[in-house]
């Protein structure tokens, strides 16, 4: 699929019928695969051939849907996971373990922020945070002799920092390290981060590109550039042999393919956190119209965050897509298309007239959630980064007042209808 273009990819790439086979990925609702011998059976535990055996390993509906992914990011292999905080966390514990280190941008989504810089530290893998904008020389600090990885955001939840994928691919390269970046918000449609020197792309799947709100899931996708064997000792796991899988070095076995292999046969044998293949079915769907819907969440965001910069009662607000904004030229230059539907504002009021806002909002709803078709709101402050502190919070970009809305793709003047009323009651 690789000549198509991408609206292409996203109805066609990862399922190719065979003549009179279903024309829609079927739902492989099995747990296991049957064979008629105990040598073959024998020779996919060795890894010696190719097939399926147990789902939990693999199953052909989510591959098909990892490889139209895969597709849409340019890179060379996917995996599939139950969610995106499943994603992030294999796309880094997958080279990284106890007396590990690795560099995050502070700007990222408080689920990824916890499970980096707390829960990760209880395996033993400390994290260092660094602000997104600091100088490279800045960064070049954050490092040490056992880092392993760099993490950061395209466009960063909630705050809405755009990366520059540039600067950080350089410095992460300069230390013999993978960028990894988390594309959720932006998607393959508004950027594809290999172009820009990225190395693993992971997304939160439940957010656009399932688009309508039914299934939690996430995605890991190599770009297959980064050369591990440069670094056989700081990359151990992918480079030497292992114990458990009678001896293989992923690296020679599975070549560009051998971070996403490894997650396949070791992480996925051991933990498990795969999605059920209804729903990569459902997956799928939503992303044949991916292309059509992103364009539609960007265009109706820009129109709101336009209306909300003019409206007395807003004291800020923060879009890349206005002229105004710090990253403007950082989104123009990586994602010019634009970046996502969501944007962020504080109102000219007290954190009380934030609620009351949020309060009388009649189209969108007050919901845990972001990047689906329907408009939403959150408080960041009081429901998705609760857990972090004062400073933590100000780190993040998330001021105490601060509402996160979701543009959805409904009728733009109904939704500026809405939050004019709303606006009204303070
Ligand atoms: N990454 C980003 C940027 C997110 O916004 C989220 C969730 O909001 C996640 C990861 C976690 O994904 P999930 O909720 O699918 O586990």
């Amino acid at each position: 699929m690789s000549n198509y273009a991408i609206e292409t990819k996203c109805i066609q790439s990862g399922y190719e019928p065979g003549n009179g086979e279903a024309r829609v990925l079927p739902i492989y609702q099995s747990t296991t695969f049957k064979y008629d011998s105990t040598e073959h059976m024998g020779k996919l535990f060795a890894l010696e051939e190719d097939g399926y055996f147990y789902t939990r390993l693999a199953n052909p509906t989510n591959d098909a849907v990892a490889q139209k992914i895969c597709d849409l990011e340019g890179g060379v292999a996917a995996v599939l996971t139950s969610s995106g905080q499943a994603a992030n966390y294999y796309a880094v514990f997958n080279i990284c373990e106890a007396g590990d280190h690795l560099v995050m941008s502070s700007k990222v989504y408080g689920g990824t922020f916890n499970l980096l810089v707390n829960t990760m530290k209880k395996m033993g893998v400390e994290c260092t945070v660094v602000d997104p904008d600091a100088s490279e020389e800045e960064l070049n600090k954050a490092f040490q002799p056992n880092t392993k990885c760099v993490v950061a955001e395209s466009v960063a939840n909630p705050a809405l920092v755009v990366l520059d994928f540039e600067k950080f691919a350089r410095v992460a390269h300069a230390h013999g390290v993978p960028l990894i970046v988390d594309n959720t918000f932006p998607t393959p449609i508004n950027c594809r981060p290999f172009e820009f020197g990225a190395d693993i792309v992971t997304h939160s799947t439940t957010k656009y590109m399932d688009g309508h709100a039914t299934v939690v899931g996430g995605c890991i996708v190599d770009s297959g550039n980064f050369d591990w064997t440069k670094y056989p000792e700081k990359f151990a796991g992918l480079c030497t042999p292992d114990h458990t899988y009678h001896g293989v070095v992923f690296t020679e076995h599975f070549g560009k393919a051998a971070y996403i292999s490894k997650i396949v046969t070791v992480l996925m044998r051991d933990l498990g956190s795969i999605p059920s293949p209804h729903n990569s079915f459902l997956l799928n769907i939503g992303l044949e119209t991916l292309h059509l819907r992103v364009p539609r969440h960007c265009e109706n965001a820009q129109k709101v965050a336009e209306f909300l910069e003019a409206h007395p009662k807003v004291a800020k607000v923060n879009f890349p897509g206005l002229k105004s904004n710090a990253y403007y030229e950082l989104a123009q230059k990586y994602m010019p298309g634009g970046s996502s539907g969501v944007i962020s504002f504080v109102l000219d009021g007290t954190k009380e007239d934030a609620v009351t806002f949020m309060d009388h909002l009649k189209l969108a709803a007050i919901v845990t959630h972001v990047a689906d078709a329907r408009t939403c709101v959150l408080h960041p402050a009081s429901h998705t980064h609760r857990q972090m502190n004062e400073k933590q919070l100000l780190e993040a970009g998330v001021e105490p007042g601060l509402i996160r809305l979701s543009v959805g793709i409904e009728n733009v003047n109904d939704i500026i209808a809405d939050l004019s009323q709303a606006l009204d009651q303070i």
